[in-house]
């Protein structure tokens, strides 16, 4: 089946899609882990708050995750120290170990039933190059006082690997946690589904914001949509880039108690998960959507690996991306100076359910007036120091070269018989040529940010390859953070 092993999972209840205009405290926009988690710490304050999902709640990237609840995350500890120094790089450790505690305290706390398994974390690399990688991240982890040994075998999978295994991680199933978080909101906050936020205006003491239904006027606006649907002051384009991957899930007969990770240039990463069946759910084929790559074909590469590793055919079978800062730190907090009250959470580095769950914390204690020892570390106003400075650079010209080069649609191979790119009157046109022979046709223009768009012959959609917007064949929305349908002119 093509879709998401979690997707089963998301809630039947349907939440009103009709807005009367209507003032609140609080407005939160976006319906993932990370709005309603903001919701969830909000609820029991004394303001109004109240939610709007552009879709289902739960229904994006949340649902599409791997969903492994872990502190090790590739070789993030030595990159942060070597990017900014050790202080930052322990002070995000505690974060991670802090927001998985968040987890598993509202799990014990409400016995939430969301297939949570407390495992070990491994990371590993197949080759001698790369070994160095791992011995650096053994140190560092060893210097913050990690229980953390070396392993040179993964269970029934690899004999030959040479990585580092922690304790005390976990897996679970979001969307079964999203759905017990939401119904501890109902009553405190009000939940609209199918509302899309349009616009965001500032007046002298309130946001106002234009929504598919109406208007919402705010005094706090808390933007948890994946990637910000309006322009950051700050450049956040050029701090971030978009990583997809591809994601397979197999019934097997017996779950393990890891998850793992590859690290350097090939990245594979497994979880095991179990509900009334068991499965093994394997990740990987990561690119920049920038490099313009045939997802078709890598979805093809990573079942042909799948099945070289566990002999099994897919059951699930999907593809995601994720937001990627440059600093490898998420991007929480206020906009800028000018606007306090105006607050988002992107950037997780595929690291998104601590740091979804950490954002919901931080962003609420922002609104409360409450301190968190984690707002300045992931504050979107941060500088970009003269470390960082070489993967902004790299960044902003990859940005600037994807842009232009969209423009100039010199990516052949994605024409051929059934999707051509034509120029009509001096504009770029894309057409698609379904089954039965019916062209549809739409202008080759993100809404967004103007980039040109990409077919993508998987899922049949129409993609942004700057920012991740995606738009069926006839131009309709499915995904931001573009907010409108492709023009039809
Ligand atoms: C392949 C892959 C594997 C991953 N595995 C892991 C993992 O194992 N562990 C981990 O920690 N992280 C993982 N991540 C990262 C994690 O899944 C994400 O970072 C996280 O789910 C993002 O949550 P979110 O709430 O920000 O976004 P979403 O879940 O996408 O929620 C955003 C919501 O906002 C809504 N929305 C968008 N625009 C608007 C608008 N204009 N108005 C109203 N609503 C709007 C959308 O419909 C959506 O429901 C993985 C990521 C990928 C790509």
């Amino acid at each position: 089946m093509f879709d998401s092993i979690w997707r089963k999972s998301i809630s039947k209840n349907n939440y009103d899609n009709k807005i009367e205009d209507f003032n609140t405290d609080v407005l939160i926009i976006g319906g993932g882990l990370a709005g309603i988690s903001t919701a969830f710490y909000l609820k029991d304050s004394n303001m109004d708050v109240c939610l709007i999902e552009s879709n289902k709640i739960c229904s994006g990237t949340t649902s599409l995750t791997t969903g492994k609840i872990t502190y090790l995350q590739d070789t993030i500890y030595s990159q942060l120290e070597s990017m900014y120094n050790f202080t930052i790089s322990k002070k995000y450790l505690d974060s991670q170990i802090y927001a998985s505690n968040l987890i598993k305290e509202n799990i014990d706390k409400y016995k939430i039933d969301c297939d949570y398994k407390k495992n070990d974390s491994y990371i590993f690399v197949y080759n001698n190059e790369d070994k160095k990688k791992i011995d650096k991240e053994y140190n560092i982890l060893n210097k913050m006082n990690i229980n953390v040994s070396k392993i040179k075998t993964i269970p029934n999978i690899f004999n030959n690997i040479y990585g580092i295994k922690v304790s005390n991680t976990a897996v679970f199933n979001p969307v079964k946690y999203i759905n017990f978080l939401v119904s501890k909101l109902n009553e405190k906050v009000k939940i609209y589904e199918n509302v899309r936020a349009l616009e965001i205006e500032k007046s002298s003491s309130k946001y106002i914001v234009r929504t598919t239904s109406n208007v919402i006027k705010a005094k706090y606006v808390i933007v948890c949509t994946h990637y910000p649907f309006f322009v950051v002051p700050g450049l956040i384009p050029f701090k971030t880039h978009i990583e997809k991957s591809h994601v397979i899930a197999s019934k097997i007969d017996e779950i393990q108690y890891f998850n793992a990770i590859s690290v350097g240039n090939e990245v594979y990463s497994i979880r095991y998960h179990k509900d009334k069946d068991s499965y093994v759910i394997f990740a990987g084929e990561s690119y920049k959507m920038s490099n313009h790559i045939d997802y078709e074909k890598r979805q093809e590469e990573l079942r042909l690996k799948f099945r070289k590793i566990f002999n099994l055919k897919p059951n699930y079978e999907w593809s995601i991306h994720d937001i990627t800062s440059n600093d490898l730190l998420p991007i929480i907090g206020s906009v800028n100076d000018n606007n306090p009250n105006l607050l988002i959470a992107t950037a997780f580095n595929k690291w998104g359910m601590t740091n979804s769950v950490l954002a919901g914390k931080i962003m609420s204690d922002i609104v409360l007036k409450n301190d968190n020892e984690y707002i300045d570390l992931f504050n979107p106003k941060r500088k970009i120091t003269l470390k960082r400075s070489e993967n902004f650079i790299v960044d902003s010209f990859n940005i600037s070269k994807i842009y232009l080069s969209t423009k100039l649609n010199k990516n052949k191979s994605f024409y051929n018989d059934r999707v051509k790119f034509e120029n009509i009157n001096g504009k770029s046109y894309g057409i698609y040529i379904d089954k039965n022979n019916k062209k549809h046709i739409v202008r080759n223009l993100c809404p967004h940010m103007k980039c040109s768009l990409i077919f993508n012959y998987m899922d049949k959609t129409w993609d942004c390859p700057c920012h991740g917007s995606r738009f069926d064949i006839d131009g309709n929305i499915i995904k931001g953070p573009s907010v409108y349908d492709i023009k039809k002119d």
